[in-house]
């Protein structure tokens, strides 16, 4: 664990309701800051194998902080909703709010709240703190009012609410719970803001935004679409840049990124900071993940709902699923017709140091691959074959050792930034013929292989 700036606090009972990625990590992170924690979770397999110390997802740190916690019992892990609701001070609802056709889908979160409703403490004042992302006015609407049919009470007299978004990075979630860069908290009533200070008093230098819930809601949204416009905006120049040739994406978007209007050194004299180029400035394979199509699409859906077009974000999914024809583009225009060329695909994993597979641009370049008739092989280090059978993929292989794969093929694409591809140069220039290396991410010196493209250099 890094070294601390946290202070003990007094502790509290807390409830958090759901153990997926967002669950477990402020669960178990809560605790290790001192309070009482209890995670529901419906799935019982999940509950067994979290309280035995496995850790469901990977995520660096998670595992040793899962095991301190459940040693020394600041943390368990249940079904039992009820009962970890009725002692709560406060309840963190962490269930996932999915993408239906674009709006979200908030039956867990109205099905979690009646069953937290029916459960909230009387005759002392619970509070219900919202973590799932959902669009701006929910948490007021469908959330307050689930909660208070469920409960009989009223909001901000018999129970608490509160809406407290999550910003953690998946690959360095635990990292990012113990050092956050700002606590968003929106609550209607001082009493609830109030609690939920108290609650993240352990980080006393974190900068804590207050507000109403409705902007707290608003700033998850306004935060995932600005990252989801950076990382458009980079691919369509670098599109241009492939066109036009002779520029290079990565020294363009290093000079565009020293402004001082980038950084936080905004306003100063003393010229722009040195900071390492934030990956939403660099262009590749495009975006995906649990978080950052779901979420722009949620807003466009919101957008519809009041009679908004939102024309910049539609753009902005627009260039993102385009990024699998550029691939293919790419290696057509290397390999030439590709019916028949063997093509390895290689990371599965939305982003590097996850397991997660949601909405990884792997997949939707592997289909594109498979339509033109290529022969597609899939690695990840730590993503497994059944990720190609749960995403119904059907017709690319799996191959789980790197250097027999890359032997194998005409062209290899890199999708992740996984660090163990850092390790492709040595074996391609080992190899008598090594194949075509497409850098989807822009992580190989294109002059350390025989044979290289990549994502905006031309
Ligand atoms: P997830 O699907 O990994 O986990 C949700 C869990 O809740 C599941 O294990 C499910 O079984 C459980 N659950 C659902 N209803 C339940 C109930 N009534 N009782 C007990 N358990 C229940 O989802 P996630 O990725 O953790 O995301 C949760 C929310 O946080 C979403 O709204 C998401 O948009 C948001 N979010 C996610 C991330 C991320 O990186 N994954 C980051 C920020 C915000």
């Amino acid at each position: 664990m890094p070294a601390s700036p946290l202070r003990r606090v007094s502790e509290m009972d807390i409830a958090v309701i759901g153990s997926g990625y967002v669950g477990l990590v402020t669960g178990v992170g809560l605790a290790s800051l001192g309070h009482r924690v209890r995670c529901v979770e419906r799935d019982s397999d999940r509950v067994a194998r979290i309280n035995r110390g496995e850790t469901p997802i990977h995520e660096a740190g998670l595992g040793d902080l899962l095991a301190t916690t459940l040693a020394d019992g600041s943390f368990v892990a249940t079904t039992d909703l009820a009962d970890a609701v009725s002692d709560a001070e406060v309840t963190m609802l962490a269930v996932g709010t999915p993408s239906d056709d674009g709006r979200i889908d908030l039956r867990d979160v109205l099905a979690a709240c009646h069953q937290v409703g029916q459960a909230l403490p009387r005759g002392r004042r619970g509070l219900v703190a919202v973590k799932s992302t959902v669009v701006p006015g929910t948490t007021d609407g469908p959330v307050r009012q689930a909660l208070e049919e469920g409960s009989g009470l009223i909001a901000g007299e018999g129970f608490g609410l509160a809406v407290n978004p999550e910003f953690l990075t998946e690959g360095r979630a635990v990292a990012d719970f113990m050092q956050p860069d700002r606590i968003v908290i929106g609550a209607d009533d001082d009493t609830s803001m109030a609690v939920m200070r108290q609650m993240y008093a352990p980080f006393p230098s974190t900068p804590v935004v207050a507000v109403t819930m409705r902007n707290a809601e608003m700033i998850k949204y306004a935060s995932n679409a600005m990252l989801a416009t950076a990382i458009s905006f980079s691919n369509e120049l670098a599109n241009l840049a492939e066109a036009i040739g002779g520029i290079d994406m990565l020294d363009v978007m290093a000079g565009l990124h020293a402004s001082r209007y980038l950084t936080a050194d905004a306003g100063s004299n003393d010229g722009p900071a040195t900071v390492e180029l934030a990956s939403f400035f660099l262009a590749g394979c495009g975006f995906g993940g649990s978080c950052l199509p779901k979420d722009v699409s949620a807003l466009i859906a919101a957008g519809r709902d009041v009679g908004e077009r939102m024309p910049l974000l539609t753009a902005v999914l627009e260039v993102n699923r385009e990024r699998a024809d550029r691939i293919v583009q790419i290696l057509s225009s290397e390999l030439g017709e590709l019916r028949g060329r063997r093509i390895g695909v290689l990371g599965l994993a939305f982003k590097p140091d996850t397991s997660d597979i949601r909405e990884s641009p792997a997949f939707p370049l592997i289909r594109r691959l498979l339509g033109e008739g290529a022969l597609v092989t899939a690695h990840d280090p730590i993503v497994t074959v059944s990720a190609l059978t749960a995403e119904g993929v059907d017709g690319a292989e799996f191959n789980a050792d790197l250097r027999d794969l890359i032997g194998q093929v005409d062209a290899a694409v890199l999708v992740t930034s996984w660090p163990d591809y850092l390790e492709l140069p040595g074996m391609l220039n080992a190899m008598e013929r090594a194949p075509l290396l497409v850098d989807g991410r822009r992580v190989v010196a294109p002059e350390s292989v025989p044979s290289y493209r990549g994502i905006g250099l031309a």
